[in-house]
């Protein structure tokens, strides 16, 4: 396993749309294995493809109080989605900053795992939030494209969320 480099907004590879994955291949795993190990070390609660270079459907979210529980997803689609929230929202391309973003509070998913067998996922409040921030990615979008005001600095937050994805 090996840290990747976190592109950073601006980075054109993090404006584009991701291809799906037709087999896991070694390299996939490897790169699936990196890319737990990069949100790990970084705090962060999801990482999708794109924001280490690679530009395949492909994100991993832990939302665990331990971070041990590793949700991998391969070709993710939104099912359903219902209600809302509201709340500050960062990214792992976009270090030290936060913006509030309205995200479905509930989201039911489909996706891929390792062994390219489809699964059902369903989230709420973080996870759903997660689930959804990592999929825009995957197109190419960025939650500053959703923020309702302006972009703080995370040490001005007067309750201070670590989490980024
Ligand atoms: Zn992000």
């Amino acid at each position: 396993m090996a840290l990747r480099t976190i592109r950073e907004y601006g980075d054109d590879v993090l404006a584009r749309p991701c291809k799906e994955i037709k087999e896991v291949t070694p390299r996939i795993r490897e790169l699936v294995d990196d890319m737990l190990e990069t949100m790990y070390d970084a705090n962060g609660v999801g990482l999708a493809a794109p924001q280490v270079g690679i530009l395949k459907r492909l994100v991993v979210i832990d939302v665990s109080p331990e971070g041990d529980q590793p949700l991998i997803m391969i070709n993710p689609v939104i099912l359903e989605t219902d209600g809302e929230q509201t709340g500050y929202e960062g990214c792992l391309s976009l270090p030290g900053k936060s913006g509030i973003v309205t995200r479905p509070n509930y989201v039911k998913a489909k996706a891929y795992d390792l062994d390219m067998n489809e699964y059902i996922v369903e989230g709420e409040e973080l996870l759903a939030r997660a689930i959804c921030h990592e999929l825009d990615h995957l197109d190419g979008h960025m939650y500053v494209e959703k923020v309702e005001g302006e972009l703080v600095n995370n040490e001005d937050l007067t309750a201070p969320d670590d989490d980024e994805e």
